[in-house]
């Protein structure tokens, strides 16, 4: 209910778990801005998504650019005048083993998946406090607990789990409320790149028997913008079918 009309911010919105964030918000009758560092399937999403009767606009945003992530926000509240919600979704992988993993490598990963998030909350906040209400959603992973071959996305997703238990102490006393999702392995395009083999083998250790759908993450992170968690802050839900690892 009270999502209706709430004005929600979806990063790395074109496609993914991003993409089923941003329908899920859209079926509860959000207004949504997506945006992509990919500017054509931000756009192709919000044009799907306004079929669904919702308020939608479209911003091309590299969240690891504090401007851009500043100009994201300023363009939420242009058109709207406030932000409620803001997810923090986007993330990449650069997969490799430790000693072969080259500073970029390490650098990209932080920048977009740790300072983006610093970034994007950085610049919602500030608007949110003014109405004293608000709710920030940044997604970790199963892989915070440290994954092989990850050591760069490992700490990127656990340095998203302490920003998220130190922002949601600060900001309860404004009225926001931070929180984080870890997904285990979720169908996407992102592990669609993983080789066929291994992710057979991860799948058939998951205890729920499946791989999740961007919508398993999707309903959680309703529950957590909406009044339904209104005591829930400074927390990490794990979904993942089970899976030990964090
Ligand atoms: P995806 O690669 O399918 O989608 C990610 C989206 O983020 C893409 O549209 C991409 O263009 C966008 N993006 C990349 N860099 C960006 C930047 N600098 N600024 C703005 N947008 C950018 O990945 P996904 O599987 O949908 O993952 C979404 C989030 O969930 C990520 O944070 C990822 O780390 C996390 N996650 C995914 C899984 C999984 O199993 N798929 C598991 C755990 C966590």
């Amino acid at each position: 209910e009270d999502l209706k009309d709430a004005v929600v911010i979806v990063t790395g919105s074109g496609r993914g778990i991003g993409r089923g964030i941003a329908e899920q918000f859209a079926a509860q009758g959000s207004k949504l801005v997506i945006t992509d560092i990919d500017a054509a399937t931000a756009e192709q999403t919000a044009q799907e998504i306004a079929k669904m009767g919702v308020e939608t606009i479209s911003m091309a945003c590299d969240v690891s650019k504090y401007d851009q992530a500043e100009a994201l926000a300023n363009k939420a509240v242009e058109k709207w005048g406030k932000i409620d919600v803001l997810v923090n979704n986007a993330g990449i992988t650069m997969d490799g083993l430790f000693l072969r993993m080259k500073p970029d490598q390490w650098q990209k990963v932080i920048d977009i998946n740790l300072t983006g998030t610093y970034n994007c909350a950085h610049a919602a906040v500030n608007h949110m406090r003014k109405a004293r209400k608000g709710a920030i959603v940044n997604i970790s992973s199963i892989a915070a607990g440290g994954n092989p071959g990850q050591a760069n996305y490992s700490a990127s997703k656990a340095g998203v789990l302490g920003f998220t238990y130190a922002l949601g102490k600060e900001l309860a006393p404004m009225g926001i409320r931070v929180n984080a999702v870890a997904p285990g392995f979720i169908k996407t395009p992102m592990t669609d790149k993983i080789p066929e083999k291994l992710r057979e083998q991860m799948i058939a250790a998951i205890p729920l028997k499946r791989p999740g759908e961007p919508d398993d993450i999707a309903k959680v992170i309703l529950f957590l913008a909406s009044d339904l968690s209104a005591y829930v802050t400074a927390q990490c839900i794990h979904v993942n079918g089970g899976l030990a690892g964090l």
